[in-house]
């Protein structure tokens, strides 16, 4: 008999679960504890010269957030993940395991807008050079390497404009380049795209949009593809070189295919600190048991709202990649057949002031810098994330002054539609 394998909704509830060995409970505990008892003096030296795996202190690891670890590690297909307290510390956390001062990463241009603050400016200090590209161009990633270059990072669905990567042909430059590819999957989760089907090496999520998907924690996820081999030529040190506080051990040599995981857990989330909170782990867990179903109608609404759109009066144009007519379509069929996911953008013919006025003017959908929460969500990019960016640099990110994006919650979508209505006759 073979052994069936679990399809993604099972996994998305049961993975890395199982009911409490002590009380019976079925759904995870919050183990709402900073440290955890030894043993005895030969566990705790043992845990400490990572010997043995177990828990020591919630800094490192908890046994909540291991169960968010093994789950999202299981429905992207990596060997293993690290949950650490946001997004933005998954970034930080993973170029820190990669990157030494003076080094280069290559990203894409379309990226989230705190993504591109975080790589201009925090990440320049620390000497981590960031060199941008184009998608719609990927042989830009290919000009961009030098002997310095570390690594590649991409979004598979790119925020605001909702568009669609090519993730084989970046892989590909990455594989050439012996740089792995680092895939921020969190507009597409890993319901609509498996990066490491598609040749990513490290995919992040910030866990805070459709991962845990009610708008109610932020969280981060780090999955280790196993894929990578960071060892040839001594060019990512921290997983090649012995550490000293770990007597001497090469992390690389001694967990294989997740060391990758374990360096941003025993260096990265040790010394740089942000640990997610156990709480906010339970509740992303909860968050993901229906991920499946909340992003499939995240999806359909997204599409019906971008129908209704598309030939108002009113509106200039619609980025979609559900529809039909839209330039990432295609790419949209090949990547993200269930969806196009639930974040686009659209552009008011009145410019500025029009999308000022229709943040203004709805009232079912809500005006806040978020994205994949259950309600409706609004934002006029220019006037706020994307308010920094100068003009062209707003335009390269797919943030014009006419541009409002949105992410189309679980709500009715004919009363999402008649909000709408409502605001751009206002
Ligand atoms: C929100 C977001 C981030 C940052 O995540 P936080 O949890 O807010 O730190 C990174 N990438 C993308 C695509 C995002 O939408």
């Amino acid at each position: 008999m073979t052994e069936r394998l679990p399809g993604f909704s099972t996994l998305s509830i049961h993975a890395g679960a199982q009911p409490d060995p002590t009380t019976g409970a079925r759904a995870t505990p919050i183990y709402q504890t900073t440290s955890f008892v030894f043993n005895d003096a030969d566990h705790a030296a043992s845990l400490f010269g990572l010997q043995a795996f177990g828990n020591i202190y919630t800094r490192i690891g908890n046994p909540t957030n291991a169960v968010l670890e093994e789950r999202v590690a299981a429905l992207e297909g990596g060997t293993a993940a690290l949950a650490v307290a946001s997004g933005h510390a998954a970034q930080l956390v993973t170029f820190h395991a990669l990157l030494q001062p003076g080094d280069e990463f290559i990203a894409a241009r379309r990226l989230y807008g705190g993504s591109i603050n975080q790589f201009n400016h925090s990440f320049k200090a620390f000497g981590w050079n960031v060199v941008w590209a184009d998608t719609d161009d990927v042989s830009t990633f290919e000009k961009a390497l030098t002997p310095k270059t570390k690594a590649i990072f991409i979004e598979s669905i790119a925020n605001p404009g909702g568009t669609v990567t090519d993730i084989e042909a970046i892989a590909a430059i990455a594989r050439k380049a012996g740089v792995p590819l680092i895939v921020d999957n969190t507009l597409a989760s890993p319901y609509l795209i498996k990066p490491i089907d598609h040749g990513a090496d490290i995919v992040l999520h910030s866990a805070t949009k459709f991962l845990g998907g009610h708008g109610n924690s932020i969280g981060g996820i780090i999955v280790d593809a196993g894929t990578f081999d960071w060892s040839r030529d001594g060019r990512y040190p921290v997983l090649s070189e012995p550490r000293p506080e770990y007597h001497g051990i090469k992390l690389q040599e001694t967990f294989g295919n997740f060391a990758f995981a374990i360096a941003a857990r025993v260096i990265g989330l040790r010394d740089l600190g942000p640990a997610l909170s156990p709480f906010n782990a339970f509740l992303l867990l909860t968050g993901i048991e229906t991920l499946s179903l909340r992003v499939q109608r995240h999806c359909d609404n997204a599409k019906a709202v971008a129908e209704w759109l598309s030939p108002h009066p009113a509106v200039a144009w619609v980025n979609y990649a559900g529809l039909p007519g839209d330039r990432y379509h295609n790419l949209a069929r090949k990547y993200s057949p269930k969806g196009a996911g639930a974040v686009f953008t659209f552009g008011l013919k009145g410019g500025y002031d029009a999308g000022i006025n229709l943040v203004s003017n709805v009232k079912l959908f809500s005006h806040l810098a978020n994205v994949g929460d259950t309600r409706s969500l609004i934002i006029h990019p220019a006037s706020t994330t994307h308010s920094q960016l100068s003009d062209a640099q707003k335009a390269q990110a797919g943030a014009g002054v006419d541009v409002v994006r949105l992410s189309v919650g679980l709500e009715d979508k004919e009363d999402l539609i008649a909000d709408l209505d409502q605001a751009l006759k206002a």
